[in-house]
Protein backbone atom coordinates (compact mmCIF):
# COMPACT_ATOMS: atom_id res chain seq x y z
CA UNK A 1 0.00 0.00 0.00
CA UNK A 2 2.76 2.52 0.57
CA UNK A 3 5.11 3.63 -1.82
CA UNK A 4 8.38 4.42 0.33
CA UNK A 5 11.02 7.09 -1.29
CA UNK A 6 13.33 4.44 -2.54
CA UNK A 7 10.84 3.15 -4.83
CA UNK A 8 9.31 6.60 -6.27
CA UNK A 9 12.43 9.27 -7.54
CA UNK A 10 10.81 12.76 -8.00
CA UNK A 11 12.16 12.40 -11.69
CA UNK A 12 9.64 9.16 -12.06
CA UNK A 13 7.17 11.29 -10.50
CA UNK A 14 7.24 14.17 -12.32
CA UNK A 15 7.13 11.61 -15.30
CA UNK A 16 3.71 9.97 -14.40
CA UNK A 17 2.43 13.96 -13.40
CA UNK A 18 3.57 15.66 -16.93
CA UNK A 19 1.60 12.79 -18.93
CA UNK A 20 -0.98 12.67 -16.65
CA UNK A 21 -1.47 16.22 -17.19
CA UNK A 22 -1.61 16.51 -20.86
CA UNK A 23 -4.26 14.22 -20.99
CA UNK A 24 -6.43 15.93 -18.55
CA UNK A 25 -6.25 18.99 -19.72
CA UNK A 26 -7.07 17.64 -23.53
CA UNK A 27 -9.96 15.82 -21.85
CA UNK A 28 -11.52 18.81 -19.86
CA UNK A 29 -11.35 21.09 -23.19
CA UNK A 30 -12.98 18.44 -25.51
CA UNK A 31 -15.36 17.39 -22.99
CA UNK A 32 -16.86 20.54 -20.94
CA UNK A 33 -18.20 23.64 -22.45
CA UNK A 34 -16.87 25.54 -19.41
CA UNK A 35 -13.21 24.54 -20.28
CA UNK A 36 -13.15 25.23 -23.91
CA UNK A 37 -15.05 28.45 -23.29
CA UNK A 38 -12.32 29.70 -20.59
CA UNK A 39 -9.53 28.57 -22.63
CA UNK A 40 -10.58 30.11 -25.91
CA UNK A 41 -11.63 33.51 -24.21
CA UNK A 42 -7.80 33.73 -23.53
CA UNK A 43 -6.59 31.94 -26.36
CA UNK A 44 -5.24 28.89 -24.55
CA UNK A 45 -4.78 25.62 -26.71
CA UNK A 46 -4.78 22.08 -25.11
CA UNK A 47 -1.33 21.93 -26.90
CA UNK A 48 0.15 24.69 -25.22
CA UNK A 49 0.40 22.55 -22.23
CA UNK A 50 3.26 20.01 -21.95
CA UNK A 51 4.18 19.57 -18.82
CA UNK A 52 3.41 20.90 -15.05
CA UNK A 53 5.87 23.64 -16.21
CA UNK A 54 3.20 25.53 -17.98
CA UNK A 55 0.47 24.93 -15.37
CA UNK A 56 0.28 28.29 -14.89
CA UNK A 57 -0.88 28.93 -18.22
CA UNK A 58 -4.06 27.29 -17.40
CA UNK A 59 -7.05 29.66 -15.67
CA UNK A 60 -8.03 29.18 -12.34
CA UNK A 61 -11.35 26.65 -11.53
CA UNK A 62 -13.45 28.00 -8.84
CA UNK A 63 -16.34 27.25 -6.92
CA UNK A 64 -18.66 29.73 -9.48
CA UNK A 65 -17.73 27.93 -12.10
CA UNK A 66 -19.61 24.86 -10.39
CA UNK A 67 -22.51 27.11 -9.62
CA UNK A 68 -22.83 28.63 -12.87
CA UNK A 69 -22.96 24.80 -14.29
CA UNK A 70 -24.85 22.95 -11.58
CA UNK A 71 -26.15 20.52 -11.51
CA UNK A 72 -24.08 18.61 -14.04
CA UNK A 73 -22.16 20.98 -16.21
CA UNK A 74 -18.49 20.46 -15.31
CA UNK A 75 -19.03 16.60 -16.03
CA UNK A 76 -16.97 15.22 -18.78
CA UNK A 77 -18.52 12.03 -19.30
CA UNK A 78 -22.28 11.42 -19.69
CA UNK A 79 -24.51 10.36 -17.63
CA UNK A 80 -24.59 6.28 -18.21
CA UNK A 81 -20.75 6.56 -17.37
CA UNK A 82 -21.19 7.86 -13.95
CA UNK A 83 -21.62 5.79 -10.90
CA UNK A 84 -21.91 8.00 -7.95
CA UNK A 85 -23.36 11.57 -7.06
CA UNK A 86 -22.12 13.39 -4.27
CA UNK A 87 -22.98 17.06 -3.10
CA UNK A 88 -21.14 19.89 -1.08
CA UNK A 89 -24.17 20.43 1.79
CA UNK A 90 -25.31 24.09 -0.22
CA UNK A 91 -24.95 25.83 2.85
CA UNK A 92 -22.48 27.93 0.77
CA UNK A 93 -25.12 28.61 -1.53
CA UNK A 94 -26.00 26.49 -4.24
CA UNK A 95 -24.40 23.44 -3.61
CA UNK A 96 -21.34 21.76 -5.89
CA UNK A 97 -22.30 18.86 -7.11
CA UNK A 98 -19.32 15.83 -8.27
CA UNK A 99 -19.39 12.98 -10.05
CA UNK A 100 -17.52 10.07 -10.07
CA UNK A 101 -17.35 7.42 -12.97
CA UNK A 102 -16.11 3.83 -11.51
CA UNK A 103 -12.68 4.55 -12.12
CA UNK A 104 -12.95 7.46 -10.37
CA UNK A 105 -14.46 5.92 -7.14
CA UNK A 106 -11.76 3.38 -7.48
CA UNK A 107 -9.13 6.68 -7.38
CA UNK A 108 -11.49 7.36 -4.11
CA UNK A 109 -10.94 4.11 -2.56
CA UNK A 110 -7.52 4.25 -3.52
CA UNK A 111 -6.13 7.17 -1.59
CA UNK A 112 -8.43 7.32 1.25
CA UNK A 113 -7.00 3.80 1.46
CA UNK A 114 -3.20 5.15 1.93
CA UNK A 115 -4.56 8.06 3.74
CA UNK A 116 -6.26 5.28 6.58
CA UNK A 117 -2.51 3.27 6.48
CA UNK A 118 -0.68 6.12 6.88
CA UNK A 119 -2.78 7.23 9.79
CA UNK A 120 -2.18 3.64 11.48
CA UNK A 121 -5.20 1.88 10.17
CA UNK A 122 -4.30 -1.68 9.28
CA UNK A 123 -6.35 -4.37 7.53
CA UNK A 124 -8.24 -6.49 9.99
CA UNK A 125 -8.95 -3.51 12.34
CA UNK A 126 -12.56 -2.52 12.74
CA UNK A 127 -13.28 1.17 11.72
CA UNK A 128 -16.32 3.27 13.15
CA UNK A 129 -17.04 5.98 10.69
CA UNK A 130 -18.90 8.85 12.29
CA UNK A 131 -18.82 10.81 9.02
CA UNK A 132 -21.99 11.76 8.01
CA UNK A 133 -23.48 9.37 5.36
CA UNK A 134 -25.41 10.75 2.22
CA UNK A 135 -24.19 13.43 -0.29
CA UNK A 136 -21.20 14.87 1.63
CA UNK A 137 -18.39 12.93 0.55
CA UNK A 138 -16.75 12.09 4.18
CA UNK A 139 -19.10 9.07 4.84
CA UNK A 140 -18.95 6.76 1.70
CA UNK A 141 -15.17 8.38 1.42
CA UNK A 142 -13.93 6.67 4.32
CA UNK A 143 -16.10 3.57 3.92
CA UNK A 144 -14.34 2.85 0.45
CA UNK A 145 -11.34 3.67 1.35
CA UNK A 146 -11.59 1.20 4.59
CA UNK A 147 -13.04 -1.32 3.04
CA UNK A 148 -10.26 -1.40 -0.30
CA UNK A 149 -7.73 -1.55 3.00
CA UNK A 150 -9.39 -4.77 4.25
CA UNK A 151 -10.93 -3.17 7.70
CA UNK A 152 -14.12 -4.07 8.80
CA UNK A 153 -16.57 -0.86 8.30
CA UNK A 154 -18.89 0.14 11.44
CA UNK A 155 -21.10 2.68 9.08
CA UNK A 156 -22.43 4.49 11.78
CA UNK A 157 -22.72 7.90 10.25
CA UNK A 158 -23.05 11.26 12.36
CA UNK A 159 -25.48 11.94 15.68
CA UNK A 160 -26.71 9.66 18.59
CA UNK A 161 -23.93 10.17 20.66
CA UNK A 162 -25.36 7.65 23.10
CA UNK A 163 -25.21 5.15 20.42
CA UNK A 164 -22.37 6.23 19.23
CA UNK A 165 -20.74 5.49 22.75
CA UNK A 166 -22.17 2.33 23.40
CA UNK A 167 -20.79 1.05 20.05
CA UNK A 168 -17.22 2.44 20.65
CA UNK A 169 -17.98 0.22 24.09
CA UNK A 170 -19.35 -2.96 22.56
CA UNK A 171 -18.30 -3.16 18.98
CA UNK A 172 -14.46 -1.99 20.09
CA UNK A 173 -13.19 -0.43 16.83
CA UNK A 174 -9.77 0.11 16.77
CA UNK A 175 -9.71 3.27 14.60
CA UNK A 176 -12.42 6.11 14.27
CA UNK A 177 -13.05 8.51 11.71
CA UNK A 178 -15.03 11.67 12.41
CA UNK A 179 -14.33 16.00 12.35
CA UNK A 180 -11.75 16.94 14.92
CA UNK A 181 -14.53 18.53 16.85
CA UNK A 182 -16.67 15.57 17.50
CA UNK A 183 -13.76 13.85 18.58
CA UNK A 184 -13.38 15.88 21.30
CA UNK A 185 -17.01 16.14 22.08
CA UNK A 186 -17.09 12.41 22.56
CA UNK A 187 -13.94 12.35 24.54
CA UNK A 188 -15.65 15.10 26.64
CA UNK A 189 -18.61 12.67 26.48
CA UNK A 190 -16.65 9.48 27.88
CA UNK A 191 -15.21 11.39 30.73
CA UNK A 192 -18.63 12.70 31.67
CA UNK A 193 -20.35 9.23 31.58
CA UNK A 194 -16.83 7.53 33.69
CA UNK A 195 -15.79 5.39 30.44
CA UNK A 196 -12.39 3.95 30.97
CA UNK A 197 -10.76 4.26 27.88
CA UNK A 198 -8.99 0.62 28.58
CA UNK A 199 -13.00 -0.19 28.68
CA UNK A 200 -12.29 0.77 24.42
CA UNK A 201 -10.26 -0.61 21.95
CA UNK A 202 -9.54 2.94 19.74
CA UNK A 203 -6.48 3.00 19.15
CA UNK A 204 -6.28 5.70 15.87
CA UNK A 205 -8.22 8.64 15.19
CA UNK A 206 -7.89 10.18 11.14
CA UNK A 207 -9.78 13.23 11.77
CA UNK A 208 -10.57 16.07 9.16
CA UNK A 209 -13.01 18.10 7.53
CA UNK A 210 -12.84 21.10 9.31
CA UNK A 211 -9.41 23.13 10.61
CA UNK A 212 -8.11 21.64 14.06
CA UNK A 213 -4.96 22.60 16.62
CA UNK A 214 -2.25 20.58 18.16
CA UNK A 215 -4.22 21.30 21.45
CA UNK A 216 -7.92 19.35 19.92
CA UNK A 217 -5.26 16.66 19.19
CA UNK A 218 -3.21 16.97 23.03
CA UNK A 219 -7.43 16.48 23.98
CA UNK A 220 -8.29 13.84 21.77
CA UNK A 221 -5.78 11.87 21.99
CA UNK A 222 -5.90 12.33 25.86
CA UNK A 223 -9.80 11.64 25.92
CA UNK A 224 -10.00 8.54 23.87
CA UNK A 225 -6.21 6.82 24.45
CA UNK A 226 -5.23 7.19 20.53
CA UNK A 227 -2.97 8.96 18.07
CA UNK A 228 -4.79 11.06 16.18
CA UNK A 229 -3.51 12.59 12.47
CA UNK A 230 -4.90 14.76 10.26
CA UNK A 231 -7.05 13.94 6.73
CA UNK A 232 -7.83 16.59 4.35
CA UNK A 233 -9.72 17.05 1.01
CA UNK A 234 -12.80 18.82 -0.67
CA UNK A 235 -15.54 17.09 -2.58
CA UNK A 236 -14.45 19.35 -5.89
CA UNK A 237 -11.42 17.35 -6.01
CA UNK A 238 -13.09 14.01 -5.14
CA UNK A 239 -13.78 14.41 -1.31
CA UNK A 240 -11.49 13.79 2.12
CA UNK A 241 -8.11 11.49 1.09
CA UNK A 242 -6.67 14.56 -1.06
CA UNK A 243 -3.76 14.60 2.12
CA UNK A 244 -2.90 12.62 4.91
CA UNK A 245 -0.94 13.54 7.67
CA UNK A 246 1.70 10.35 8.77
CA UNK A 247 0.78 9.46 12.38
CA UNK A 248 4.52 8.57 12.45
CA UNK A 249 5.44 11.77 11.40
CA UNK A 250 2.88 14.09 13.51
CA UNK A 251 2.99 17.55 13.31
CA UNK A 252 5.25 17.78 9.65
CA UNK A 253 2.37 18.42 7.53
CA UNK A 254 0.41 16.41 5.86
CA UNK A 255 1.12 13.92 2.84
CA UNK A 256 -0.38 15.29 -0.77
CA UNK A 257 -1.18 12.47 -2.99
CA UNK A 258 0.13 14.61 -5.98
CA UNK A 259 0.13 11.67 -8.31
CA UNK A 260 -3.35 11.87 -8.41
CA UNK A 261 -3.74 15.18 -7.32
CA UNK A 262 -1.24 18.09 -8.58
CA UNK A 263 -0.97 20.78 -5.68
CA UNK A 264 0.28 24.78 -6.02
CA UNK A 265 0.11 26.98 -3.58
CA UNK A 266 -0.34 30.70 -5.02
CA UNK A 267 -0.81 34.55 -4.09
CA UNK A 268 -4.32 35.10 -2.60
CA UNK A 269 -4.58 38.23 -4.33
CA UNK A 270 -2.80 38.05 -7.82
CA UNK A 271 -3.08 34.34 -8.01
CA UNK A 272 1.14 34.33 -9.21
CA UNK A 273 2.73 30.79 -7.83
CA UNK A 274 4.59 30.96 -4.38
CA UNK A 275 7.95 29.38 -3.80
CA UNK A 276 7.65 25.65 -1.35
CA UNK A 277 7.34 27.01 2.00
CA UNK A 278 4.79 30.37 1.68
CA UNK A 279 1.48 30.55 2.42
CA UNK A 280 -1.48 31.12 -0.04
CA UNK A 281 -4.09 29.57 -1.27
CA UNK A 282 -4.23 25.94 -2.25
CA UNK A 283 -4.74 24.87 -5.72
CA UNK A 284 -5.10 21.42 -7.31
CA UNK A 285 -5.21 19.91 -10.22
CA UNK A 286 -6.91 16.50 -10.78
CA UNK A 287 -4.90 14.00 -12.90
CA UNK A 288 -6.87 11.41 -13.02
CA UNK A 289 -10.07 11.81 -12.47
CA UNK A 290 -12.47 11.13 -15.54
CA UNK A 291 -15.96 12.15 -14.81
CA UNK A 292 -14.67 15.67 -13.17
CA UNK A 293 -11.77 17.08 -14.20
CA UNK A 294 -10.66 20.27 -12.24
CA UNK A 295 -7.56 22.51 -13.45
CA UNK A 296 -6.23 24.68 -11.51
CA UNK A 297 -9.57 24.69 -8.60
CA UNK A 298 -8.97 27.61 -6.29
CA UNK A 299 -9.73 25.81 -3.05
CA UNK A 300 -9.90 29.30 -0.97
CA UNK A 301 -7.87 27.03 1.81
CA UNK A 302 -4.36 29.07 3.05
CA UNK A 303 -1.31 26.86 3.77
CA UNK A 304 1.85 25.89 2.34
CA UNK A 305 3.18 23.12 0.43
CA UNK A 306 7.42 22.03 0.63
CA UNK A 307 9.17 18.98 0.12
CA UNK A 308 10.09 17.09 3.96
CA UNK A 309 13.89 15.36 4.03
CA UNK A 310 13.11 13.11 6.73
CA UNK A 311 9.68 12.32 5.44
CA UNK A 312 9.31 8.45 4.55
CA UNK A 313 7.29 8.79 1.38
CA UNK A 314 7.80 10.53 -2.05
CA UNK A 315 5.02 13.28 -1.79
CA UNK A 316 4.65 16.73 -0.62
CA UNK A 317 3.48 17.45 2.54
CA UNK A 318 1.11 20.93 3.14
CA UNK A 319 0.80 22.62 6.56
CA UNK A 320 -2.46 22.54 8.78
CA UNK A 321 -5.31 24.79 7.15
CA UNK A 322 -4.64 28.17 8.65
CA UNK A 323 -8.05 29.63 7.36
CA UNK A 324 -9.69 30.43 4.30
CA UNK A 325 -8.95 32.81 1.64
CA UNK A 326 -12.15 34.74 2.38
CA UNK A 327 -14.81 35.55 5.14
CA UNK A 328 -16.05 31.78 5.44
CA UNK A 329 -16.99 30.48 8.80
CA UNK A 330 -16.81 26.66 9.33
CA UNK A 331 -19.08 26.36 12.80
CA UNK A 332 -19.27 23.13 13.60
CA UNK A 333 -18.34 21.61 10.69
CA UNK A 334 -20.57 23.63 8.27
CA UNK A 335 -19.38 25.99 6.37
CA UNK A 336 -21.34 29.56 6.53
CA UNK A 337 -21.06 33.01 4.43
CA UNK A 338 -22.22 36.13 6.20
CA UNK A 339 -24.07 37.36 3.34
CA UNK A 340 -25.92 33.79 4.06
CA UNK A 341 -26.96 35.37 7.24
CA UNK A 342 -27.49 38.99 5.63
CA UNK A 343 -29.82 37.39 3.35
CA UNK A 344 -31.91 36.80 6.39
CA UNK A 345 -31.90 39.22 8.50
CA UNK A 346 -32.61 41.87 5.99
CA UNK A 347 -35.57 40.63 5.06
CA UNK A 348 -36.88 41.51 8.09
CA UNK A 349 -38.76 44.58 8.41
CA UNK A 350 -37.56 45.58 12.30
CA UNK A 351 -34.19 45.49 12.28
CA UNK A 352 -31.76 47.62 10.54
CA UNK A 353 -29.18 46.56 8.08
CA UNK A 354 -25.96 46.74 10.87
CA UNK A 355 -24.98 42.83 12.51
CA UNK A 356 -21.94 41.05 13.62
CA UNK A 357 -21.58 37.34 13.68
CA UNK A 358 -20.09 36.19 17.01
CA UNK A 359 -18.07 33.05 17.01
CA UNK A 360 -16.50 31.26 19.70
CA UNK A 361 -16.00 27.79 21.49
CA UNK A 362 -17.82 26.86 24.92
CA UNK A 363 -16.40 23.53 25.95
CA UNK A 364 -15.76 21.84 22.87
CA UNK A 365 -19.10 23.41 20.62
CA UNK A 366 -18.86 26.30 18.66
CA UNK A 367 -21.33 28.83 19.21
CA UNK A 368 -23.07 31.29 16.62
CA UNK A 369 -24.44 34.34 18.46
CA UNK A 370 -25.81 36.75 16.10
CA UNK A 371 -26.23 40.56 17.36
CA UNK A 372 -28.63 42.48 15.14
CA UNK A 373 -29.10 46.62 15.52
CA UNK A 374 -33.22 46.83 16.37
CA UNK A 375 -34.67 50.30 13.99
CA UNK A 376 -35.83 52.55 16.73
CA UNK A 377 -39.11 52.01 18.45
CA UNK A 378 -38.43 48.43 18.60
CA UNK A 379 -37.75 46.46 21.60
CA UNK A 380 -34.73 44.38 22.10
CA UNK A 381 -36.18 42.28 24.70
CA UNK A 382 -38.81 41.52 21.60
CA UNK A 383 -38.87 37.31 22.07
CA UNK A 384 -40.91 37.01 19.25
CA UNK A 385 -38.23 38.80 16.67
CA UNK A 386 -36.03 36.64 18.44
CA UNK A 387 -37.90 33.69 17.64
CA UNK A 388 -38.60 34.22 14.00
CA UNK A 389 -34.69 35.50 13.64
CA UNK A 390 -33.42 32.08 15.08
CA UNK A 391 -36.14 30.46 13.17
CA UNK A 392 -35.24 31.97 9.92
CA UNK A 393 -31.45 31.89 10.47
CA UNK A 394 -31.55 27.85 11.80
CA UNK A 395 -33.73 27.28 8.13
CA UNK A 396 -30.79 29.26 6.00
CA UNK A 397 -27.84 27.87 7.62
CA UNK A 398 -28.55 24.56 9.04
CA UNK A 399 -27.24 24.60 12.21
CA UNK A 400 -28.99 26.69 15.30
CA UNK A 401 -27.68 30.00 16.53
CA UNK A 402 -28.16 32.63 19.20
CA UNK A 403 -30.02 35.91 18.28
CA UNK A 404 -29.19 39.04 20.71
CA UNK A 405 -31.44 42.60 19.47
CA UNK A 406 -29.09 45.40 20.45
CA UNK A 407 -30.39 49.25 20.54
CA UNK A 408 -30.07 51.54 17.75
CA UNK A 409 -27.19 53.34 16.42
CA UNK A 410 -25.31 50.96 19.35
CA UNK A 411 -23.03 49.16 16.80
CA UNK A 412 -20.44 50.45 14.98
CA UNK A 413 -21.63 51.25 11.39
CA UNK A 414 -19.55 51.38 7.83
CA UNK A 415 -17.30 54.44 7.60
CA UNK A 416 -17.10 54.07 3.59
CA UNK A 417 -14.56 51.06 4.40
CA UNK A 418 -14.81 47.68 4.95
CA UNK A 419 -17.16 47.12 8.59
CA UNK A 420 -16.08 43.64 10.57
CA UNK A 421 -18.78 41.36 10.81
CA UNK A 422 -17.04 38.02 12.07
CA UNK A 423 -16.03 38.09 15.41
CA UNK A 424 -14.56 34.88 16.03
CA UNK A 425 -12.49 34.26 19.27
CA UNK A 426 -12.31 30.24 18.86
CA UNK A 427 -8.59 30.71 18.35
CA UNK A 428 -8.24 27.75 16.15
CA UNK A 429 -5.83 29.23 13.58
P1 LIG B 1 -18.01 22.27 1.33
O1 LIG B 1 -17.17 23.12 0.44
O2 LIG B 1 -19.47 22.30 1.09
O3 LIG B 1 -17.65 22.38 2.77
P2 LIG B 1 -16.47 19.88 1.49
O4 LIG B 1 -17.06 18.97 2.46
O5 LIG B 1 -15.88 19.32 0.27
O6 LIG B 1 -17.57 20.83 0.97
O7 LIG B 1 -15.40 20.74 2.33
C1 LIG B 1 -14.09 20.91 1.93
C2 LIG B 1 -13.46 21.97 2.77
O8 LIG B 1 -13.42 21.56 4.15
C3 LIG B 1 -12.01 22.21 2.41
O9 LIG B 1 -11.89 23.08 1.32
C4 LIG B 1 -11.46 22.80 3.70
O10 LIG B 1 -11.76 24.16 3.82
C5 LIG B 1 -12.24 22.06 4.78
N1 LIG B 1 -11.42 20.93 5.26
C6 LIG B 1 -11.50 19.65 4.92
N2 LIG B 1 -10.60 18.89 5.59
C7 LIG B 1 -9.90 19.75 6.38
C8 LIG B 1 -8.82 19.61 7.30
N3 LIG B 1 -8.29 18.44 7.58
N4 LIG B 1 -8.35 20.74 7.88
C9 LIG B 1 -8.89 21.95 7.61
N5 LIG B 1 -9.92 22.14 6.77
C10 LIG B 1 -10.43 21.06 6.15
Amino acid sequence: MKVFKEELSLDALRAIQNERLVKTVAHAYNNVPQYKKKFDEIGLNPEDIQSLDDIHKLPFTTKEDFRKNYPYGMFAVPMDKIARIHASSGTTGQPTVVGYTKNDLDVFDEVVARSLYVGGARAGMKMHNAYGYGLFTGGLGIHGGATKLGMAVIPVSTGMTDRQITLLKEFKPEVICCTPSYAQFLAQECRKRGIDTKDLALKYAVLGAEPWTESIRKQVEAGLDVKASNIYGLSEVIGPGVSQESVDEQGTGSYIWEDHFYPEVVDKDTGEPLPYGEKGVLVFTTLTKEALPVLRYWTNDICSIQYDENSKLPYIKMSNIKGRADDMLIVRGVNLFHTQIEEVLFKVDKIVPNYQIHVDRVGNLDTLSVHCEVKEGVCVSDEVLIKQLRSELRMKIGISCDVQLVSPYSMPASQGGKVQRIFDSRNIY
